[in-house]
């Protein structure tokens, strides 16, 4: 889910229900759990006896919903997202589920991901009449499924399944039944779990189904379209020209450590990863530290596979700050930092090796090199247990533009200067496959590692003409 304008940008959850009398308490707890992909908008649908009710709106869940909202919205199937917005975009129309009611029925809708032809399709149904109700790419399935020529609702849905590219994980709530499907390269996680009354679960992550109680069920599959109804849940494909290619980053840096994406533990990943970071890119220090929080594993595998001793040399305030009192660039300069401190005991006068999940803009690195630097640490070796991140994502990740990425732009010594640290390593592709382990014999391992050697699974439709022209623009000024 994103709309028009872009910057960096995290993911969605999406969290769905059916089948248990108290849906939308279950999917406030189930988005609970998923507030780490998105925090600038929240909502939840519930269906209550065929009639659909939406309450959404701006900030994280605990802005949007209090206790009465909750006690209000009762009913037996529910679908909820949380979501990050870009910069312009966050008005109320955008925050999903998205609520559509027609003469004859209602639907909502909640998306993860992002489709890479919105624009064309948007602008081809517009031409012919269509009115959309907000900015999202996501908005372009219910358009596509109300025009379908095909006679069942399963169908018009496949048939509008197989217009749409790029990532999606799709819920849709209608009056009798509860819809998922996933993007015919997996591209976004999304799972189902069964409640001990035997209803159904649908969410991004099995950290959602273990909030809420739900029994792993299967991990959704490329190309599949879920139904789960009065009947209870049956599976089928809207497409068989599949190939799983599940985002990197997933298992990197957006997933709760605690979560499972096909039977890969995120946690143990980024331990895999933090291990043959240390095999790679070995450095001679006294000890090891992480960022909190998503680091926090890979520096544990650096760690125990180069034993050196694990340490906390960085701190996180568990508070956030209300959005008035962030700091100014300028105090920033001056060393006010609302989120992370060093731990001067542990770090003063220690050769460090400081091991962060990922470089996006740099903006972190250059900050938290310099904490460690004036708490006194005597070295500060940067280590990056996944590879540069040298190309765009346009399968929901929104960083869209090479320009954003430092490692785009800088190579790696230079970029070592830029942080003013002592060395710099990154983990290699091979590697990150590797840790990752999905055992399919799939091209890279079935994952999307195309951020790191700009070899995407599909092609880019709407975004080719731009990011063709981005790559002309940056050739000669990358020295790796
Ligand atoms: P930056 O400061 O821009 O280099 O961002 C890097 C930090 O943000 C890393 O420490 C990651 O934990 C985190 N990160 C990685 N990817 C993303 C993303 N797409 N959106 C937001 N934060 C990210």
């Amino acid at each position: 889910m994103q709309s028009q304008v872009s910057s960096l940008n995290e993911e969605c959850g999406v969290f769905g229900v059916w089948g248990t009398p108290d849906a939308a308490f279950l999917t406030y707890c189930g988005l609970f759990s998923l507030q780490h992909r998105g925090q600038e908008g929240a909502g939840i649908t519930i269906n209550d006896n065929g009639q659909l009710r939406t309450k959404r709106g701006l900030g994280v869940l605990n802005d949007v919903f209090n206790a009465a909202d909750l006690q209000e919205l009762k009913g037996q199937a529910a679908i909820g997202h949380v979501r990050y917005s870009t910069a312009g975009s966050n008005l109320l129309e955008n925050i999903q589920p998205l609520p559509f009611n027609f003469s004859d029925t209602q639907f909502a809708l909640a998306h993860n991901g992002n489709l890479t032809n919105a624009l064309t399709i948007r602008k081809n149904l517009e031409d012919q009449g269509a009115i959309y109700h907000s900015s999202s790419d996501s908005e372009n399935l219910m358009h596509l499924i109300r025009l379908s020529k095909e006679e069942t609702l399963d169908d018009q849905v496949k048939d509008a399944l197989r217009q749409i590219k790029g990532g999606f994980a799709y819920l849709l709530l209608t009056k009798d039944r509860l819809y998922a499907a996933l993007d015919p390269n997996g591209f976004r996680p999304l799972v189902v779990g069964q409640l001990p009354n035997g209803g159904y679960v649908v969410c991004s992550e099995t950290c959602a189904l273990d909030a809420v109680g739900a029994k792993f069920h299967c991990d959704v599959q490329p190309g599949q379209l879920l139904k789960i109804d009065e009947n209870g849940l049956s599976v089928s494909e809207y497409t068989t020209d599949t190939q799983l290619a599940i985002c990197s980053m997933e298992f990197i840096y957006f997933a709760r450590p605690d979560s499972d994406i096909y039977g890969v533990n995120v946690h143990s990943a980024r331990k895999n990863m933090g291990a043959l970071l240390a095999q790679e890119q070995p450095v001679e220090a006294d000890l090891v530290t992480g960022v909190p929080n998503s680091s926090l594993s890979a520096a544990m595998g650096y760690a125990q596979a180069s034993g050196l001793p694990y340490e906390m040399g960085l701190v996180k305030n568990q508070y956030s700050a209300r959005t008035f009192i962030q700091p100014t660039q300028e105090l920033r300069e001056q060393g006010v930092n609302m989120k992370l401190s060093a731990v001067k005991g542990v770090v003063a006068g220690k050769r460090v090796v400081l091991v962060d999940d990922s470089i996006v803009r740099g903006t972190t690195s250059r900050r938290i090199v310099k904490l460690l630097k004036d708490a006194g640490a005597a070295e500060v070796h940067l280590r990056i247990a996944s590879p540069p991140l040298r190309y765009p994502c346009f399968y929901g990740i929104d960083i869209q533009h090479a320009s954003e990425l430092i490692a785009a732009n800088q190579s790696i010594a230079e970029m070592r200067e830029t942080f003013g640290a002592d060395s710099l390593g990154f983990l290699s592709v091979p590697s990150l496959i590797k840790a990752v382990g999905l055992k399919t014999g799939a091209p890279n391992g079935s994952l999307c590692v195309a951020y790191f050697d700009g070899k995407y699974p599909t092609p880019l439709y709407d975004y080719q003409e731009s990011y063709e022209q981005e790559q002309a623009a940056l050739k000669g000024c990358l020295k790796v």
